[in-house]
Protein backbone atom coordinates (compact mmCIF):
# COMPACT_ATOMS: atom_id res chain seq x y z
CA UNK A 1 0.00 0.00 0.00
CA UNK A 2 2.47 2.43 1.20
CA UNK A 3 6.12 3.28 0.81
CA UNK A 4 6.30 3.17 4.81
CA UNK A 5 5.24 -0.86 4.43
CA UNK A 6 7.58 -1.73 1.89
CA UNK A 7 10.14 -0.07 3.69
CA UNK A 8 9.72 -1.53 6.80
CA UNK A 9 8.90 -5.12 5.70
CA UNK A 10 12.46 -5.03 4.06
CA UNK A 11 14.30 -4.43 7.10
CA UNK A 12 16.84 -7.62 6.73
CA UNK A 13 17.06 -9.53 10.02
CA UNK A 14 20.63 -10.34 8.92
CA UNK A 15 22.04 -11.73 12.35
CA UNK A 16 18.71 -14.16 11.77
CA UNK A 17 19.54 -15.03 8.38
CA UNK A 18 23.24 -15.51 8.99
CA UNK A 19 21.72 -18.27 11.54
CA UNK A 20 19.94 -19.73 9.12
CA UNK A 21 16.87 -18.29 8.34
CA UNK A 22 15.17 -18.14 4.57
CA UNK A 23 14.35 -15.28 3.03
CA UNK A 24 10.79 -14.26 3.11
CA UNK A 25 10.67 -15.46 7.12
CA UNK A 26 9.29 -13.14 9.53
CA UNK A 27 12.00 -12.73 12.69
CA UNK A 28 9.01 -13.42 14.66
CA UNK A 29 8.17 -16.24 13.43
CA UNK A 30 11.13 -17.93 15.39
CA UNK A 31 9.74 -17.14 18.99
CA UNK A 32 7.71 -20.44 18.06
CA UNK A 33 9.72 -22.16 15.65
CA UNK A 34 13.45 -21.50 16.87
CA UNK A 35 13.26 -20.31 20.34
CA UNK A 36 16.87 -21.63 20.94
CA UNK A 37 18.59 -19.30 18.40
CA UNK A 38 16.62 -16.71 19.62
CA UNK A 39 17.71 -16.84 22.95
CA UNK A 40 21.08 -17.89 21.24
CA UNK A 41 21.71 -14.48 19.81
CA UNK A 42 20.13 -12.68 22.86
CA UNK A 43 23.26 -14.51 24.63
CA UNK A 44 25.95 -13.31 21.50
CA UNK A 45 25.08 -9.89 22.18
CA UNK A 46 25.15 -10.05 26.10
CA UNK A 47 28.08 -11.59 25.43
CA UNK A 48 29.35 -8.78 23.14
CA UNK A 49 29.04 -6.20 26.29
CA UNK A 50 24.80 -5.23 25.59
CA UNK A 51 23.49 -3.90 28.46
CA UNK A 52 19.83 -3.45 27.05
CA UNK A 53 18.65 -6.57 24.72
CA UNK A 54 15.35 -5.80 22.78
CA UNK A 55 12.57 -8.64 22.37
CA UNK A 56 11.81 -10.75 18.96
CA UNK A 57 8.90 -8.74 18.27
CA UNK A 58 9.18 -5.46 16.35
CA UNK A 59 6.68 -6.70 13.93
CA UNK A 60 4.91 -8.52 16.55
CA UNK A 61 1.51 -5.80 16.61
CA UNK A 62 -1.80 -7.81 15.58
CA UNK A 63 -1.53 -5.76 12.82
CA UNK A 64 1.74 -6.60 11.59
CA UNK A 65 0.65 -10.19 12.38
CA UNK A 66 -2.39 -10.44 10.31
CA UNK A 67 -0.88 -12.25 7.32
CA UNK A 68 1.46 -14.34 8.68
CA UNK A 69 1.41 -17.81 10.17
CA UNK A 70 0.80 -16.10 13.58
CA UNK A 71 -2.42 -14.22 12.66
CA UNK A 72 -3.98 -13.92 15.87
CA UNK A 73 -1.46 -14.60 18.20
CA UNK A 74 -0.15 -11.52 19.17
CA UNK A 75 -0.05 -11.51 22.64
CA UNK A 76 1.18 -15.55 22.99
CA UNK A 77 4.03 -14.54 20.93
CA UNK A 78 4.99 -11.45 22.33
CA UNK A 79 4.92 -12.65 26.06
CA UNK A 80 7.08 -16.08 24.97
CA UNK A 81 9.18 -13.36 23.09
CA UNK A 82 9.68 -11.41 26.37
CA UNK A 83 10.56 -14.74 28.54
CA UNK A 84 12.69 -15.79 26.36
CA UNK A 85 14.85 -12.39 26.35
CA UNK A 86 14.42 -12.69 29.89
CA UNK A 87 16.21 -16.62 30.29
CA UNK A 88 18.79 -14.91 28.58
CA UNK A 89 19.36 -12.05 30.41
CA UNK A 90 20.49 -14.30 33.36
CA UNK A 91 23.52 -14.50 31.81
CA UNK A 92 25.31 -11.53 33.12
CA UNK A 93 23.65 -9.55 36.52
CA UNK A 94 22.03 -5.87 35.35
CA UNK A 95 21.56 -7.16 31.63
CA UNK A 96 17.57 -5.21 30.90
CA UNK A 97 15.11 -6.59 28.73
CA UNK A 98 13.38 -4.08 26.35
CA UNK A 99 9.78 -4.94 24.62
CA UNK A 100 10.80 -3.89 20.96
CA UNK A 101 7.49 -2.74 19.24
CA UNK A 102 8.16 -1.74 15.47
CA UNK A 103 5.41 0.86 13.29
CA UNK A 104 2.27 -1.26 11.92
CA UNK A 105 3.18 -0.56 8.30
CA UNK A 106 0.11 0.88 7.97
CA UNK A 107 -0.28 4.59 6.94
CA UNK A 108 -2.77 6.10 9.21
CA UNK A 109 -6.57 8.07 7.98
CA UNK A 110 -6.29 10.30 6.28
CA UNK A 111 -3.47 8.78 4.05
CA UNK A 112 -4.09 5.11 4.93
CA UNK A 113 -6.78 3.29 6.21
CA UNK A 114 -5.13 2.93 9.64
CA UNK A 115 -7.14 4.81 12.45
CA UNK A 116 -5.99 6.41 15.92
CA UNK A 117 -8.20 3.77 17.77
CA UNK A 118 -6.85 0.54 15.56
CA UNK A 119 -3.46 1.57 16.58
CA UNK A 120 -4.03 2.40 19.79
CA UNK A 121 -5.35 -0.96 20.63
CA UNK A 122 -2.67 -2.71 18.74
CA UNK A 123 0.23 -1.71 21.06
CA UNK A 124 -2.21 -1.79 24.05
CA UNK A 125 -2.11 -5.09 23.64
CA UNK A 126 1.30 -5.99 23.13
CA UNK A 127 2.64 -3.86 25.49
CA UNK A 128 0.72 -5.91 27.80
CA UNK A 129 1.53 -9.14 26.48
CA UNK A 130 5.59 -7.58 26.74
CA UNK A 131 4.78 -6.66 30.04
CA UNK A 132 3.66 -10.00 31.15
CA UNK A 133 6.15 -12.13 30.03
CA UNK A 134 8.74 -9.82 31.82
CA UNK A 135 10.38 -6.87 30.13
CA UNK A 136 11.84 -4.03 32.02
CA UNK A 137 11.29 -1.01 29.41
CA UNK A 138 9.13 -0.83 26.57
CA UNK A 139 10.57 0.76 23.06
CA UNK A 140 8.83 2.14 20.22
CA UNK A 141 11.65 1.96 17.34
CA UNK A 142 12.07 3.08 13.70
CA UNK A 143 8.97 5.33 13.81
CA UNK A 144 8.15 7.52 10.45
CA UNK A 145 5.14 8.88 11.00
CA UNK A 146 4.22 11.28 14.19
CA UNK A 147 0.56 10.23 14.08
CA UNK A 148 1.10 7.02 14.41
CA UNK A 149 3.75 6.97 17.78
CA UNK A 150 1.36 9.60 19.43
CA UNK A 151 -1.44 6.92 18.71
CA UNK A 152 1.22 4.04 20.43
CA UNK A 153 1.67 6.01 23.58
CA UNK A 154 -1.51 6.47 23.87
CA UNK A 155 -2.67 2.62 23.92
CA UNK A 156 0.89 1.67 25.65
CA UNK A 157 -0.05 3.99 28.81
CA UNK A 158 -3.09 2.19 29.22
CA UNK A 159 -1.77 -1.28 29.48
CA UNK A 160 1.40 -0.39 31.54
CA UNK A 161 3.58 1.83 33.37
CA UNK A 162 6.78 0.12 32.50
CA UNK A 163 9.45 3.33 30.96
CA UNK A 164 8.93 4.44 27.37
CA UNK A 165 11.72 4.96 24.89
CA UNK A 166 10.50 6.03 21.57
CA UNK A 167 12.89 6.51 18.47
CA UNK A 168 12.39 7.43 15.20
CA UNK A 169 13.74 6.73 11.65
CA UNK A 170 15.11 9.74 10.33
CA UNK A 171 16.51 7.79 7.11
CA UNK A 172 16.12 10.82 4.91
CA UNK A 173 19.21 12.59 6.46
CA UNK A 174 17.36 15.12 9.05
CA UNK A 175 13.92 14.46 7.98
CA UNK A 176 11.62 10.58 8.37
CA UNK A 177 10.05 8.92 5.52
CA UNK A 178 7.00 10.91 6.45
CA UNK A 179 8.97 14.47 6.49
CA UNK A 180 9.19 15.04 10.39
CA UNK A 181 12.29 16.63 11.56
CA UNK A 182 14.00 15.47 14.93
CA UNK A 183 13.06 19.00 16.52
CA UNK A 184 9.24 18.71 15.45
CA UNK A 185 9.70 14.74 17.06
CA UNK A 186 11.21 15.99 20.42
CA UNK A 187 8.56 18.79 20.51
CA UNK A 188 5.90 16.24 20.28
CA UNK A 189 7.30 12.94 22.15
CA UNK A 190 9.12 15.01 25.04
CA UNK A 191 6.26 16.16 27.05
CA UNK A 192 4.40 12.77 27.24
CA UNK A 193 6.97 11.24 30.08
CA UNK A 194 8.59 9.18 28.22
CA UNK A 195 11.98 7.57 29.70
CA UNK A 196 13.98 8.48 26.44
CA UNK A 197 14.08 9.89 22.76
CA UNK A 198 15.97 9.03 20.19
CA UNK A 199 16.64 7.61 16.52
CA UNK A 200 17.51 4.16 14.83
CA UNK A 201 18.12 2.85 11.66
CA UNK A 202 19.65 5.25 8.86
CA UNK A 203 23.28 5.55 7.74
CA UNK A 204 25.11 6.01 10.52
CA UNK A 205 23.18 3.87 13.05
CA UNK A 206 22.90 1.12 10.90
CA UNK A 207 25.90 -1.42 9.61
CA UNK A 208 26.30 1.50 6.80
CA UNK A 209 23.81 1.22 4.07
CA UNK A 210 22.89 -1.78 2.50
CA UNK A 211 24.11 -3.36 -0.75
CA UNK A 212 21.89 -5.76 -2.17
CA UNK A 213 23.73 -8.89 -3.75
CA UNK A 214 20.42 -10.95 -5.58
CA UNK A 215 17.65 -10.66 -2.70
CA UNK A 216 20.23 -10.34 0.13
CA UNK A 217 21.53 -7.08 1.81
CA UNK A 218 25.02 -6.95 2.89
CA UNK A 219 26.23 -4.39 5.17
CA UNK A 220 29.63 -2.79 4.65
CA UNK A 221 30.25 -0.47 7.67
CA UNK A 222 32.96 -2.77 9.61
CA UNK A 223 33.28 -2.95 13.30
CA UNK A 224 36.37 -0.36 14.07
CA UNK A 225 34.17 2.31 11.36
CA UNK A 226 31.29 1.40 13.49
CA UNK A 227 32.50 1.95 16.61
CA UNK A 228 34.07 5.48 15.57
CA UNK A 229 30.02 6.53 14.73
CA UNK A 230 29.54 5.18 18.64
CA UNK A 231 31.86 7.34 19.78
CA UNK A 232 30.74 10.37 17.87
CA UNK A 233 27.39 10.11 18.70
CA UNK A 234 28.35 9.89 23.01
CA UNK A 235 30.29 12.72 21.91
CA UNK A 236 27.09 14.41 20.64
CA UNK A 237 25.39 13.91 23.80
CA UNK A 238 23.97 9.96 23.13
CA UNK A 239 23.92 8.23 26.97
CA UNK A 240 22.56 5.05 24.98
CA UNK A 241 24.18 3.70 21.99
CA UNK A 242 23.59 0.70 19.75
CA UNK A 243 23.08 -0.93 16.15
CA UNK A 244 20.09 -1.37 14.04
CA UNK A 245 19.89 -3.34 10.67
CA UNK A 246 23.42 -5.31 10.13
CA UNK A 247 24.93 -5.06 13.43
CA UNK A 248 26.80 -8.43 14.19
CA UNK A 249 27.72 -9.27 18.22
CA UNK A 250 30.97 -7.93 16.42
CA UNK A 251 29.83 -4.75 15.73
CA UNK A 252 28.42 -4.90 19.60
CA UNK A 253 32.03 -6.10 21.17
CA UNK A 254 33.85 -2.99 19.53
CA UNK A 255 31.24 -0.57 20.23
CA UNK A 256 31.55 -1.47 23.71
CA UNK A 257 35.18 -1.32 23.72
CA UNK A 258 35.30 1.67 22.79
CA UNK A 259 33.38 3.39 24.41
CA UNK A 260 34.25 4.60 28.16
CA UNK A 261 32.51 2.58 31.01
CA UNK A 262 29.51 3.75 32.71
CA UNK A 263 27.57 4.21 29.16
CA UNK A 264 24.43 2.14 28.39
CA UNK A 265 24.14 0.22 25.58
CA UNK A 266 21.77 -1.44 23.80
CA UNK A 267 21.11 -3.76 20.49
CA UNK A 268 19.29 -2.64 17.70
CA UNK A 269 16.29 -5.89 16.87
CA UNK A 270 17.72 -6.67 13.04
ZN1 LIG B 1 17.63 -0.61 11.00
Amino acid sequence: MSHEQRFVERLPATNYQQMGMAMGVAPEEWVFDEPDKVRGLHAAFIDAGADIILTDTFGGSSLRLRESRYAGRATELNRRAAELAREASAARDGVLVAGSMGPTGMLMEPLGELTATAAADAYREQAAALEEGGVDLLLLETFFALDEALAAIEGIRRASTLPLAVTFSFDRGTRTMMGLSPTRMVEAIAPLGVAAIGANCGRSLNAGLPRMVGDVAHYETGPAEMADYAMRFVQAGARVIGGCCGTSPEHMRCMTAALSGGRVRFRGQD
